[in-house]
């Protein structure tokens, strides 16, 4: 079978949106298994490995069948596997709001324009800063979102910074702050947002809000 025809899947399960503009929203979520990067904080390591291969037909019917409107695919970083680019494809002409989350590092150029895009920018909090793939920019649109994860106040100016000298407000994507669980106290975050009356909504992991920090499942 041709690579892109199966995907090594980590989980396929129904919950609500956790952490974009899209959050609270009843979604199906396809995770990967995966990812080249290893940022410090990291929340889905169980992801790094394991998982099933199943045919990509497979893969697209069991998400169709749990019924949600929306569905991302996520990770690890879900565009490593040639097989995720059509299946986005097949996700989007079934109809569905489509997302994926993916790293900032991942090539999204090819990822069809309905979905709506995700992506990282990594802070040097995350020792994996010298990754973000900058050319990623250039394929951003309204419909996607910038999210910058932020362990601290140098996280929090490294945000500012780059927002300023790449001109991030002009693409239009939305940009979504969000701290550290258990790190950066959102309290902090806000009141430095306010301060600077930065054009970022600060964002929570609204999954950890309802269940805690073991997100497996969730
Ligand atoms: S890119 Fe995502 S899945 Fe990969 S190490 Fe970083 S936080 Fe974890």
């Amino acid at each position: 079978m041709p690579k892109e025809d199966t995907l090594v899947v980590h989980e396929i399960y129904r919950s609500i949106q956790g952490e974009s503009t899209f959050a609270g929203v009843p979604c199906t979520f396809v995770r990967l298994t995966g990812c080249n990067l290893r940022c410090r904080w990291c929340d889905t390591t169980q992801a790094f490995r394991g998982g099933r291969r199943m045919a990509r037909a497979e893969v697209l019917k069991e998400a169709l069948s749990l019924g949600t409107p929306c569905v991302e695919l996520t990770g690890g970083e879900p565009l490593l596997q040639p097989g995720a680019l059509p299946l986005l494809v097949e996700l989007c002409d079934a109809g569905k709001t489509v997302l994926v989350e993916t790293s900032g590092e991942a090539d999204v150029s090819g990822v069809d324009p309905r979905v709506h895009k995700i992506m990282d920018l990594k802070a040097p909090g995350s020792n994996e800063s010298h990754r973000n793939r900058w050319s990623n920019l250039a394929f951003l649109s309204p419909r996607d979102e910038i999210k910058f994860v932020l362990s601290g106040r140098e996280d929090y100016e490294w945000m500012r910074r780059i927002i300023a000298e790449r001109e991030l407000a002009a693409l239009g994507a939305k940009l979504l702050a969000s701290p550290v669980w258990g790190e950066l106290d959102p309290r902090d975050l806000v009141s430095w947002v306010l301060e600077d009356g930065l054009p970022v909504r600060v964002n929570l992991q609204l999954h950890k809000v309802v269940w805690g920090r073991d997100t497996q499942g969730v």
